[in-house]
């Protein structure tokens, strides 16, 4: 509790008062946020944003992550707005470089070629090393080996409704393992060959091919090619535990080995959705219809009048992407056979 002079104002008791704490257990739960010293502020808006919809009830922990140093100003800032626990972690070296069998010329060339064909980020070494860490190595880190949920959260997000349930103890209660507000399809520059990669991984390992997968969502001819679509992953509640495990240690390590992370610029969001799509069960997936959220430059606004109101939102439901041709999230309803929000079909341009 802190104390401030208020001389010349009227006095307000309650105003640091953190009743309103939700009763029940806690998952084994924590945000996490890859970021730079230089997103203070963006990620200072996007954590006020995830406490004053969700966290102060709750005070689950949150985890930074970052290839340098934290600096004292972004701790400082970011324990301020932190209801929970905030920790810090520096990224080790291995999982933030170039592996061994990467041909650096070959590299280099496509950096520039990608540059000149105007490829997003496709010029960029460092966007490189945070899709493949954020694929293959952000679950292991020493700081995340604590917990079995995490909830990811970037800079310049915003949240529109009130999250009137804990998602990591849904996820926890339902059995789910991976979680999406957006769905979109992947530009096709920067995945040429993921889909061959994959191939190769599902014919290496078809112990870990789920049966009741959800190929339906990535494949319009059964797994012959791949569509694009793919969950969003800059938002994302999941099991850590699921991961961390051989099934996903060997897919991201059969996918490393094929080069694409640095020959061409796999996404993060594309080897998650791969993954779970595949080697999850359909009911192990969940979309997160009541998680109102922005990232440039698409909105998640809930279908459903009542819901919006109820929850408090301040979303308009025309910016709602969902319902639209770009989004894959239509396709996801088809391919798991569940029924679509109430009032989705008004929302549809
Ligand atoms: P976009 O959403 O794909 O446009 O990419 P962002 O710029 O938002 O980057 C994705 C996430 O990785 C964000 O949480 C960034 O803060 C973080 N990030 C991106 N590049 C770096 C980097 O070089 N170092 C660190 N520490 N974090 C990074
Ligand atoms: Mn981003």
């Amino acid at each position: 509790p802190k104390e401030f002079p208020m001389a010349m104002s009227p006095m307000d008791d309650g105003w640091n008062d953190l009743s309103g704490i939700a009763s029940g257990p806690r998952a084994n739960a924590t945000f996490v946020t890859l970021a730079r010293n230089s997103d203070i502020w963006e990620i200072a808006r996007s954590i006020r944003q995830v406490e004053d919809r969700f966290n102060r009830r709750y005070n689950y922990d949150w985890v930074f992550l970052n290839d340098k140093p934290f600096d004292e100003t972004f701790k400082r800032i970011t324990t301020s707005l932190v209801s929970g626990k905030t920790h810090y972690g520096e990224i080790p070296k291995e999982h933030w470089s170039f592996p061994p069998h990467i041909d650096q010329d070959k590299a280099k060339k496509v950096r520039e070629d990608m540059a000149r064909r105007k490829i997003i980020y496709g010029d960029s070494i460092s966007y490189r090393h945070m899709c493949r860490f954020e694929s293959g190595f952000f679950f292991r880190q020493e700081l995340m080996l604590n917990y079995d949920y995490y909830w990811r959260v970037e800079p310049s997000i915003e949240l529109f409704c009130d999250v009137h349930y804990d998602p990591f103890r849904f996820m926890k209660e339902n059995g789910k393992k991976y979680s999406f507000v957006l769905s979109l399809y992947e530009y096709h520059e920067t995945i040429p060959t993921l889909w061959d990669s994959v191939k190769k991984f599902m014919k290496n390992h078809p112990e870990h091919i789920a049966e009741d997968n959800v190929m339906g969502f990535l494949s319009d001819d059964n797994g012959n090619t791949y569509n694009k679509c793919h969950f969003w992953s800059n938002f994302e509640v999941g099991d850590l535990r699921w991961l961390r495990s051989k099934a996903y240690t060997d897919y991201f390590e059969s996918l490393d080995q094929d080069g694409g992370f640095f020959y061409e610029r796999w996404g993060d969001a594309p080897v998650h959705s791969i993954a779970a799509a595949l080697m999850l069960k359909k009911d192990e997936i969940h979309f997160f219809n009541d998680i109102a959220y922005y990232h440039v430059p698409f909105t998640h606004c809930p279908t459903g009048e009542k819901l919006r109101t109820d929850l408090r939102c301040h979303c308009n439901p025309k910016d709602n992407f969902d319902w639209k041709g770009y989004s894959c999230t239509s396709r996801f309803f088809e391919a798991t056979g569940l029924d679509k929000p109430e009032g989705w079909e008004n929302q549809q341009e």
